[in-house]
């Protein structure tokens, strides 16, 4: 049974938003581009893990987390949890195409290309001892007294292992149901009811992460950034303000609503509060009152009063 399913990446929505906002020229601009395949590559592996669960029955009984984000000694993200009466399965997806290679002291993931070029990548033997431990504390604060195991899976045969790790697990999507039914399943550490009571409370415990504010976290000057509004038909900034909405003076589209989105924009890419006179300049605005009323209506929330407003963006409701 499917107890939580995966929610929007947050991580790869500011990446999006930041390249869109950086200049051609900007040294960052190639980086934030790379992080945004890597990105969507990691998005595309958890997809397929998540579609093997949605196909695949057990027979057995079980329940399934995606993406969750919890905390103990530490916080830790985990992409799948199996949990079952008998067993707790951590799996780290991994979408890294390439001749991979677990390499050791200090461990890491060493890749090979066809043309030869080489990278490497963070342990993913390291990440699953990381959670197993960090989850092995939150269950145990708990009181609940079950093995975790973890397993690293790739999803395609386009990435070849030609030096697994020593103690961890490696397997490809297509593999889970076997995987997971020949774990043993002698002895039943929950009943059914305490193996949902668990699922549930851990998807309770999931706290959404909202990696904000990328210029911040990439160490980018938000003067850097284009200011004006996007223009969501030609993809140009500095759309006008008239009575009638936004105006685009490149494709004469006029839209009544394209201030939401650079409003959005400020908050995921430069600060986590907004002032009238903030707004006026990011968007391009001369008028104070228009400036008020789009702070207004954009169902912000507001801390102290004229001149001294502040807004923020309420992300658990409006994300
Ligand atoms: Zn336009």
């Amino acid at each position: 049974m499917i107890i939580k399913k995966r929610t929007i990446d947050y991580k790869y929505i500011g990446l999006e938003m930041l390249y869109q906002r950086l200049p051609d020229e900007h040294p960052m601009k190639k980086v934030i581009n790379s992080k945004i395949l890597s990105a969507k590559a990691g998005i595309i592996g958890e997809t397929i893990v998540e579609e093997v669960f949605n196909k695949y029955k057990f027979p057995f009984n079980y329940c399934v987390l995606h993406d969750l984000n919890l905390s103990s000694n530490g916080k830790f993200q985990i992409d799948t949890l199996f949990i079952c009466p008998y067993y707790v399965v951590v799996l780290e997806c991994k979408n890294i195409v390439g001749e991979l290679s677990f390499e050791k002291e200090p461990p890491y993931l060493k890749r090979e290309l066809e043309n030869g070029q080489i990278d490497g990548f963070e342990s993913p033997e390291v990440q699953v001892d990381r959670n197993i431990y960090l989850l092995g504390e939150w269950l145990s604060v708990r009181g609940i007294d079950i093995p975790v195991m973890g397993v690293v899976v790739f999803n395609s045969t386009k990435s070849k292992i030609v030096n697994p790790p020593d103690h961890t697990s490696v397997i490809y999507a297509t593999s889970i149901p076997v995987f997971l039914r020949r774990l043993p399943r002698e002895k039943e550490y929950l009943t059914l009811t305490q193996m949902s009571d668990l699922a549930h409370s851990i998807a309770k415990a999931h706290q959404a992460y909202f990696p904000y504010p990328m210029c911040k976290n990439w160490r980018i000057d938000p003067e850097d950034l284009i200011t004006g509004v996007l223009c969501g038909k030609c993809g140009r900034f500095g759309m006008e303000k008239l009575k009638a909405g936004w105006y685009c003076s490149s494709c004469c589209n006029i839209d009544r609503r394209a201030h939401e989105r650079a409003i959005k924009d400020w908050f995921v890419l430069i600060k986590d509060s907004l002032t009238n006179k903030e707004c006026r300049k990011f968007l391009h605005l001369s008028s104070y009152q228009t400036s008020l009323r789009i702070l207004e209506t954009m169902n912000l929330t507001r801390f102290g009063d004229n001149n001294k407003t502040i807004y923020k963006w309420n992300w658990l409701e409006k994300s």
